[in-house]
C-alpha cells in the first residue's frame, strides 16, 4: 500500500527543529557572552588565547549537537513523507516512527509528536558525512581572528589617541570601551553561532546529495527572517537535479534546510506568505525588493 505523507506532523517537526537549531546558537551566545564578561576591557589583548580556546570550545560543543540534532530531524522527516527509514548515525534495528519522534523529542528537550511502534522498511545507506572536526575547528578559529583578534589589535592602536584626547572625559572612555566590548560579543556571536548551524545545515545538504530518495530541499526561517532570506524561502523547493547552489546563511541568520523526499511536500505558511508578498511586488532589484519588505514586515 501506498504511503501518505503525514504531512501536518512534517511540519511540527520543521517548527521544533528550526526553533532546536536557533536554541544552540542561542546557547552559544550565552556561554561566549560569559566568556567575555570575565574579562575586563582593557585586559582583553593580553586574554585573547583563553577567549579564543572559549569560543572554540563553545562552538564545537554546539555544533556537534547541531550536527546530531539534524541527523535525527532528517531521518524523522524522511520516514514521515516516505515510510522508510534510512541508516547512519544513530540508526537503530527495527525502527518506527515512535523510537524516531523519541529520538527526535529527547534532543529538542520538548515532545513534538509521537508514533506507531509498526517497524518500518529500511534503506541501509549512509548518506550523512562524518562530522569534519579539524575542518570545524580551523573555520572556529578563522572566524575568531576576524572577529575578535583583529578588532582587539585595532582596537588597542586606537586608544592612546582616544585617552590622549582633550574631547573626551572618562565617561566618553568608559562609553568607548563599552561599546567596543559589545561589537565583539554581538560579531562573536553572529558569525560563531552560524558555524554552529552550519555542521545541521551542512549535514542535511550533503546527505540529500548522497540520498536517493531524497528530491531537494526547502528553506524554513525563523520568525523574522531578513529580506534575502524571505525571498529565498518565498522560492519554496529547491530540486537537486536542477540547482545545487549553496544554502547561503549569513551571521545571526536561523533558517534551516528541510530535506524533501516526495512531491507532495507541503511549505509552511511562512514560505507560501514570501511567495505571495514576491508575487505582489511584481518584480524589480534586490534592492528595491528590500525596501518593500521592510516597509511590510
Ligand atoms: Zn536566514
Amino acid at each position: 500500500m501506498a504511503w501518505t505523507p503525514r504531512t501536518a506532523e512534517i511540519l511540527r517537526a520543521v517548527a521544533a527543529y528550526q526553533l532546536a537549531q536557533e536554541a544552540l546558537a542561542a546557547e552559544f551566545a550565552d556561554r561566549w557572552a560569559e566568556a567575555l564578561a570575565a574579562v575586563e576591557a582593557r585586559e582583553i589583548a593580553g586574554s585573547l588565547t583563553e577567549l579564543e580556546a572559549a569560543y572554540v570550545a563553545a562552538i564545537r560543543e554546539s555544533a556537534a549537537a547541531s550536527y546530531t540534532l539534524s541527523i535525527a530531524f532528517y531521518r524523522l522527516v524522511r520516514a514521515l513523507e516516505t515510510g522508510r527509514v534510512i541508516g547512519g548515525p544513530g540508526y537503530r534495528p527495527g525502527a518506527s516512527l515512535g523510537p524516531l519522534w523519541a529520538d527526535f523529542n529527547t534532543l529538542t528537550g520538548k515532545r513534538t509528536g509521537t508514533g506507531p511502534r509498526e517497524v518500518l522498511p529500511v534503506d541501509t545507506r549512509n548518506p550523512f558525512p562524518a562530522a569534519d572536526l579539524e575542518r570545524e575547528a580551523r573555520r572556529a578559529e578563522e572566524t575568531f581572528l576576524n572577529q575578535v583578534a583583529d578588532r582587539v589589535e585595532k582596537h588597542e592602536r586606537e586608544r592612546p589617541a582616544r585617552e590622549g584626547s582633550a574631547a573626551l572625559d572618562d565617561a566618553g572612555l568608559v562609553a568607548w570601551e563599552k561599546e567596543f566590548l559589545e561589537s565583539l560579543k554581538t560579531g562573536g556571536s553572529g558569525a560563531g553561532g552560524m558555524l554552529v548551524q552550519d555542521a545541521g545545515r551542512d549535514a542535511v545538504q550533503l546527505a540529500l546529495q548522497d540520498d536517493p530518495g531524497a528530491i531537494g530541499y526547502f528553506r524554513a526561517t525563523d520568525s523574522s527572517p531578513c529580506y534575502f532570506c524571505a525571498l529565498m524561502a518565498g522560492r519554496g523547493a529547491v530540486y537537486k537535479s536542477k540547482r545545487t547552489a549553496a544554502f547561503g546563511a549569513h551571521p545571526h541568520c536561523h533558517c534551516q534546510a528541510v530535506p524533501i523526499f516526495s512531491r507532495r511536500y507541503q511549505l509552511p505558511d511562512a514560505n507560501d506568505k514570501f511567495a505571495r508578498m514576491w508575487r505582489d511586488f511584481g518584480g524589480g532589484s534586490l534592492a528595491d525588493w528590500r525596501t518593500y519588505y521592510s516597509d511590510l514586515y
